[in-house]
């Protein structure tokens, strides 16, 4: 057993799990079946709009994961992120007081938790939400937004994008937190065949609520947007966010991916070099710049490389994409001098 491993037994075993389900998520009757805590289900979909009489939840005591037959599932941080709609450290926060034993290093098995998260292929599985289709298939609809964003209703259809108009959302003014409802263009995220979460584009002109806001424990660093639809013999085009790789889509360039943004996790990097032929189009501002930086980096001694970058640009902004891919790339040497230029 490593030293996370550990770290993790202590927690689990110094943590009163039942307290948890009943103070804090709200759960009446706990049915113990060996380590599996079993009880009616409390998030928040709206998928058991008679109450969950008969208990299709459960909680595991030894891996503190979570399912339900109905939702799906994820760990006990995702648990209780949903629940009580709380950031990723909240949570944390919230589940540590519920810590009996002597865990002193608490703050370092979560650290541990992450670095493993965002560096390898998870293994324990711990903080990998899976969600039910069921969930998603009520928003599933084409918007005249994404019309207007250049999505083809095909490719609205294909990707299972949707239109969330009821979801209450937490603001803060700087005064004062309000409850508001916030509509929200869903782009769903499946990756190897399942629903690992969404994210939401806000469609209010309001400035407080975020502009884009994931599901819970959104699996960013160890997966690839699109993923599941690529030919492995084709090129593939790499580029940050998934309205880019629905706007390509639509245009018939279908081997692409989007990282969800310009912080690249070495999971993604080993994703991506399963591609003899990589050409990378980041955002161009000085996060994306960075990015293709990187990917270069990671990629150059392995595979064929090609770099799309121009300020102020990206996929999803400039006039003709299909002409730009094939007219405006550069090659590693080019593109290296591009950057000598930039800084001279
Ligand atoms: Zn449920």
């Amino acid at each position: 057993m490593n030293n996370s491993d550990e770290l993790f037994k202590d927690l689990a075993e110094g943590l009163d799990v039942v307290a948890l389900l009943q103070d804090l998520c709200g759960v009446q009757e706990i049915y113990e079946n060996g380590d599996e805590l079993g009880h009616s289900c409390k998030l928040p979909f709206g998928m058991h709009k008679n109450g969950d009489k008969n208990p299709s939840a459960s909680l595991n005591k030894k891996t503190l994961l979570f399912n339900c037959f109905t939702c799906g599932g994820g760990s006990i941080f995702w648990l209780v992120e949903n629940i009580l709609d709380l950031t990723s450290n909240q949570a944390i926060a919230r589940v540590k007081e519920y810590s009996t034993g002597s865990i002193v290093d608490y703050e370092k098995f979560i650290d541990k938790l992450k670095e493993n998260l965002s560096k390898s292929a998870p293994k324990g599985k711990i903080d990998i939400p899976v969600y039910s289709e069921n969930i998603i298939s009520s928003w599933i609809q084409e918007t005249e937004y994404m019309d207007s964003r250049g999505v083809s209703r095909e490719v609205q259809k294909e990707m299972k994008i949707g239109l969330r108009e009821i979801g209450e959302e937490w603001v803060y003014d700087g005064k004062n937190s309000q409850k508001l409802n916030v509509p929200r263009i869903i782009i769903p995220h499946i990756f190897n065949k399942q629903l690992v979460g969404w994210q939401g584009r806000k469609l209010t002109a309001d400035p407080r609520p975020p502009k884009y806001k994931n599901s819970k424990n959104f699996p960013k660093a160890w997966s690839l947007y699109n993923y599941d639809n690529l030919d492995q013999n084709e090129e593939l085009i790499v580029v940050e966010s998934p309205m880019s790789v629905l706007k390509l889509k639509s245009l018939g360039i279908s081997n692409v991916v989007s990282t969800f943004g310009a912080s690249v996790s070495n999971y993604q990097v080993h994703l991506i070099r399963q591609f003899q032929d990589v050409c990378i189009w980041m955002d161009g501002d000085s996060a994306g710049r960075k990015a293709s930086s990187y990917l270069v980096n990671c990629l150059s001694k392995t595979n064929m490389v090609t770099i799309l970058e121009e300020d102020n640009e990206d996929p999803a902004s400039v006039g003709d994409p299909l002409d730009y891919l094939i007219n405006q790339r550069k090659n590693m040497l080019e593109w290296n001098l591009s950057l000598k230029e930039l800084k001279v």
